[in-house]
């Protein structure tokens, strides 16, 4: 049973894996044979080359990466990711994983990705500023506020939002703030959606765990991976639930708390802020990766990258629930032996949804022109990734299948009744 999920290509391979994913849902509804074929393929890929001049002189190139999946239920949607890992196969499937979420959350979006294969790190504020221009030159015939929408990823944040607005209004010879979301709030960005994505990991975390395992989030042992705008939003709103993060970590380490991070949470992000990486900071125990992932935590919530709990370590786990922050961290064949364990697995396209979610009302106020309050972002982002949650969790339920499986299962339902209204065939 197990082996069925293994895929040609090797478990990691992010394409394969989604496919998988897709394929699942025929576990559970049928889904006629022409939209599953519209589905298993992107609609549309573009990849660009970049070549800049370096501050010091030399010439570099770049390859860039705009992938729009599915626009059935509207403009095509997602993160723009500057990574050196960025590939087409891993842009094509978080490209998928967007229509499922946005579907899922229940926003009038398709789904689409984008990525630049680049260490952000790597390069000067300059460069950076005109890496990201060329590639919105390079894409400007296919984005914009009615067709697709960036926003923030790994390795970008709301300063680059703020350069693709610009540089597509240039293009466009008047302000066009809707074109892309993430934005600092100065230019038209919504407050609460630096937050967002972490806010609803944590909400979605409370909600599961009193759901599944009837316990409440305050007191319980929470272990996050990551410490970027998810990770630190999500161990911050954990901490103000009153749950007891035992465990953090980055990419420059770990520590581990055994009675909770001993600090506040201001205090730990300025001393993180300030030592540049989790693994510096002066206090806690340090605690490699791998046995942040297998510590026995009531709450795991991987919220860094991809592949992080895998054949290699998944009979390791001893989380009561995994709760996805970051996109695809577990692949379908350790899905299969956590769900044999009885660990439960909150997906990536529930759990992370509230950072796309804000993105939309960011969206519908540019397009009014108005500007929410604080209050009504957080209240409208918590009512509804906890009817997001119920609904999958009663989906589960009723037909005996993981989160996984029912919050698929109901975005495909989404998108292939959107296509079908729509007479693609
Ligand atoms: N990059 C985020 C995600 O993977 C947000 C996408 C968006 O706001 O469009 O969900």
């Amino acid at each position: 049973m197990v082996q069925e999920v293994r895929t040609e290509k090797g478990e990691e391979d992010p394409y394969s894996n989604a496919l998988a994913q897709l394929a699942s849902v025929a576990q559970v509804i049928e889904i006629d044979p022409v939209y599953y074929e519209m589905l298993k393929t992107p609609r549309r890929e573009i990849a660009v080359y970049l070549h800049m001049k370096m501050t010091d002189g030399s010439v570099k190139s770049f390859v860039g990466y705009r992938i729009q999946h599915n626009n059935a239920r509207g403009p095509y949607k997602g993160g723009l990711r500057y990574h050196p890992m960025v590939s087409l196969s891993e842009t094509r499937a978080l490209a998928m994983l967007m229509t499922w979420k946005t579907a899922l959350i229940d926003v009038p979006f398709g789904g689409a990705k984008g990525g630049i294969t680049v260490d952000p790190a790597q390069l000067d504020e300059d460069e950076l500023e005109e890496l990201t221009r060329k590639y919105v030159d390079s894409i400007y015939y296919n984005i914009g506020p009615e067709v697709d929408v960036p926003a923030p990823d790994v390795g970008t944040n709301p300063q680059v939002m703020a350069w693709i607005m610009n540089e597509y209004s240039k293009m466009k010879g008047y302000n066009v703030p809707a074109v892309v979301t993430g934005k600092p709030v100065e230019l038209g960005g919504s407050l609460g959606r630096k937050e967002a994505t972490g806010r609803g990991v944590a909400i979605v975390a409370r909600e599961a765990l009193r759901a599944i395992r009837g316990r409440d989030i305050k007191g319980a042992k929470v272990a996050v991976q990551g410490f970027g705008n998810v990770g630190s939003n999500t161990v911050r709103f954990l901490m103000e639930m009153g749950a007891k993060v035992v465990a953090i970590s980055d990419i420059g380490g770990g520590r581990y708390f055994p009675d909770g991070v001993p600090v506040s949470f201001e205090k730990l992000y300025s001393d993180f802020l300030a030592s540049g990486t989790v693994g510096k900071l002066p206090y806690g125990t340090p605690i490699g990766n791998e046995e942040l992932l297998e510590s026995e935590v009531d709450v795991l919530v991987p919220a860094a990258l991809e592949n992080q709990i895998t054949e290699a370590n998944a009979h390791k786990i001893r989380a009561g629930i995994v709760v996805e922050g970051a996109n695809g961290p577990t692949t379908p064949f350790a899905d299969r032996v956590l769900e044999r364990n009885g660990i439960v697995v909150i997906p990536d396209i529930l759990a992370n949804s509230g950072g796309v979610l804000v993105s939309y009302f960011e969206w519908v106020q540019n397009l009014e022109r108005e500007q929410w309050e604080l209050e009504e972002v957080n209240s409208k982002l918590e009512a509804r990734m906890v009817k997001a949650f119920k609904d999958v969790h009663k989906m589960a339920q009723e037909k005996g299948v993981s989160h996984r499986l029912a919050a698929l299962t109901l975005s495909v339902d989404r998108v292939v009744k959107a296509m079908k209204l729509s007479g693609w065939h």
